[in-house]
């Protein structure tokens, strides 16, 4: 699968150590997801050529996956039917680490609220006027209260994506409030939702207004299969890291001079001694400009707080996915950093080295089909609950500047 979408505001000049915005409220690719697509097609010709040359035997399929970032196109695309029909499901991410992505992480969904009142000037007859931006604003005080009431794993974010217009004078007659909220399932997504839905309802009945609630899209917490994370591991080690030039590693580092970080790389560094004692060591206590080496692999069923629309292919088809170094260590996720990054000599060996990971491990699991009935049988039982898509039907994909 490959994603490609970009990020608002994120405009910066390709392979600069200081912020300098390529055009004012510009686009920027502060994922990497420009090499995201890039070395998943990558690895997908690689494995349809082998199949041609009748070296492999199978079905590859290159799935590209819109609008990832706030859209949740994979989400879309398995409500709708596809991932159905695939023995497996590989990706990949950009970061700052080689290493094999694991556990679990949050479902989400974006709801839109719209508040409908009735406008009036605001000092000659305010009475008149039914205020939009007042029922805004006492949903938001709402859900802030309502914070302190949900379970560990949920979190609940928000945007006024409008507050009716720039002019003080006027009762606002329209507001929106976009929302997303998080939890470990899909179904515990949901009630969260009736909560919060509840809440806009009653803010609406304080002020006399009407609110149109709209689900923007949504995504299911990540199933992961520990056996296609093996292959994916197998293969990220046999295939050899790139090596860094003395100029790649002095701009990496004049990068890393502009941010802080303060973690240890890696996802579950913190959960697991052994392997801190081990990151400790290799990062030079994190010091390191670019994090030339693979993590170990290791199970963990931990929980990310964060949400991807693989989840909802995880949830169809045994899936699994992995990290390779684009940027520099520590490097903060959606930054212009990154942006500065993508294009860079760094960047385009871990592009290489992902699609060369996922090829391998795609003629791996050709060559060795009992891997993919051990995949398949890990995934019979741990995605025994079917696939609750959090996306309603008739929910469209919106139109969306990014
Ligand atoms: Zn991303």
């Amino acid at each position: 699968m490959g994603e490609y979408d970009a990020l608002s505001g994120l405009s910066q000049k390709a392979c600069e150590t200081v912020y300098s915005p390529l055009s004012a409220d510009g686009n920027g690719q502060g994922c990497g997801h420009n090499l995201l697509g890039a070395a998943s097609f990558g690895a997908a010709v690689a494995i349809k050529r082998a199949i041609e040359a009748g070296e492999l035997h199978g079905t590859v399929i290159f799935y590209g996956c819109p609008g990832e970032e706030g859209c949740a196109g994979k989400a879309f695309m398995a409500r709708d039917g596809m991932f159905r029909e695939l023995d497996a499901a590989l990706t990949w991410h950009p970061g700052d680490t080689n290493e094999i992505t694991v556990g679990s992480t949050a479902a989400n969904m974006q709801i839109e609220y719209a508040f409908k009142g009735v406008s009036a000037h605001a000092a000659s007859n305010p009475y008149d006027g039914r205020s939009a931006l007042d029922a805004a604003e006492l949903m938001h005080i709402g859900v802030n209260f309502l914070k302190e009431h949900i379970k560990p794993k949920e979190s609940v974010h928000y945007s006024f994506s409008d507050a009716g217009g720039i002019s003080p004078n006027v009762v606002q007659p329209a507001a929106k409030l976009i929302y997303m909220l998080r939890s470990d399932t899909v179904i515990n997504a949901k009630k969260l939702l009736t909560r919060i839905n509840n809440i806009a309802k009653g803010a609406a009945l304080m002020t006399d207004t009407e609110v149109t609630i709209t689900q923007l899209d949504g995504t299911a917490d990540m199933l992961s299969n520990k056996v296609l994370e093996c292959v994916l591991y197998d293969n990220l080690s046999a295939v050899g890291l790139p090596s860094y030039t003395e100029e790649e590693l002095s701009f990496a580092k004049a990068l890393k001079e502009t941010y802080n970080c303060e973690t240890l790389p890696g996802l579950q560094t913190y959960d697991i001694p052994d392997l801190k004692e081990f990151v400790i060591e290799k990062t030079e206590n994190g010091t390191k400009p670019v994090n030339d080496f693979v993590f170990p692999y290791y199970t963990s069923d931990a929980f990310s707080p964060g949400s991807t629309d693989v989840g909802d292919v995880s949830r169809l088809t045994p899936t699994a996915q992995f990290t390779a170094v684009t940027w520099p260590s520590g490097s903060p996720g959606h930054s212009w950093q990154n942006v500065s990054c993508g294009k860079s000599s760094i960047a385009y060996k871990g592009m290489l080295l992902a699609a060369k990971v996922m090829a391998g491990a795609c003629a791996d699991l050709m060559e060795n089909p009992e891997k993919l009935a051990r995949a398949r049988a890990e995934f019979e039982k741990t995605a025994a609950d079917g696939y609750d898509c959090p996306i309603e039907k008739g929910v469209v994909p919106r139109a969306q500047k990014l």
